[in-house]
C-alpha cells in the first residue's frame, strides 16, 4: 500500500514537472531585422526569398524554400543598386553582439561549392552573431563589406541600425539571411506554422511571404 502510494506520488511528481512550460516568461521575441522605412525594406522593398526548409516544405508547408536552408532569405527588390542605395539589418532584440566576421567580398552573385574558400564561398561571408537574454542567438548573414557599426561585446536594446544588408559568402543576390538558435537543440524556427513548430518567436509574425513587424519585445 505505502509502495504503490509512493509510486503514485512519484509519477505524479513526475507529471508536474512534465507540465511545466517549456516557454519561461524570459523568452526573446523577435521583431523583423531590417529597416521598414518606405526606402528600406518598406514599400515592397524587400521580400521573402526563401525559408527555413523542412525537408522539401517551409513552416507553412508551402515551397518557399531550398534545400538543407537553415534560415530565412529577405531579399532586395532591386538588387545590387539597392544593395548600393543602402538598406539596414536592425537587430531583432536586445542583446549582445558575440562574434562577427567583416571584410569580404560583398557582391557575390554565384556561389562556388567546389571552392568555400575563395571569394564567395561558405566561409567568407560578413556576419553578426548576436546572443539574447533568454540564451538564443540571431544570426545576420551576408553582410556588406565595412558597413558594421558596433565591435564585439557590444550590448544593444532592440533595433539598432548594426549593417547594411549585403552580398557576401555563398550569396545569389543582396538579402539577409537572418536564422535563429536555441541552445542545447541548434537551428530553429522563428515562424510557426503547420509544417514548422508550433511557438512563433515574432512579435508579430505578419502573413505568409510578408514580412514579421516592426515592435520590439
Ligand atoms: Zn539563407
Amino acid at each position: 500500500m505505502k509502495i504503490s502510494m509512493m509510486k503514485k506520488l512519484t509519477v505524479s511528481l513526475v507529471f508536474a514537472l512534465l507540465a511545466v512550460p517549456a516557454v519561461s516568461s524570459a523568452q526573446t521575441f523577435f521583431r523583423f531585422p531590417a529597416s521598414q522605412l518606405g526606402d528600406q525594406c518598406g514599400n515592397g522593398g524587400c521580400v521573402v526569398s526563401a525559408y527555413k526548409d523542412y525537408g522539401g516544405r517551409d513552416y507553412a508547408c508551402g515551397g518557399v524554400r531550398y534545400s538543407g536552408h537553415t534560415g530565412i532569405d529577405y531579399a532586395l527588390v532591386g538588387g545590387f543598386s539597392k544593395m548600393d542605395y543602402g538598406v539596414w539589418a536592425m537587430n531583432a532584440a536586445s542583446g549582445v553582439i558575440e562574434s562577427s566576421v567583416d571584410g569580404y567580398f560583398d557582391r557575390c552573385n554565384y556561389w562556388d561549392q567546389g571552392n568555400p574558400y575563395a571569394a564567395c564561398g561558405l566561409y567568407t561571408a560578413n556576419y553578426i552573431i548576436m546572443r539574447h537574454a533568454d540564451g538564443t542567438k540571431t544570426k545576420y548573414w551576408h553582410l556588406k563589406a565595412y558597413t558594421q557599426q558596433f565591435a564585439r561585446n557590444t550590448s544593444l536594446s532592440c533595433a539598432y541600425w548594426i549593417a547594411r544588408v549585403g552580398s557576401s559568402g555563398a550569396s545569389t543576390g543582396p538579402h539577409l539571411h537572418f536564422e535563429y538558435w536555441v541552445p542545447n537543440y541548434g537551428i530553429d524556427d522563428p515562424y510557426a506554422g503547420p509544417c514548422g513548430t508550433p511557438y512563433t518567436r515574432w512579435t508579430s509574425q505578419g502573413a505568409y511571404r510578408g514580412l514579421p513587424g516592426i515592435a520590439c519585445q
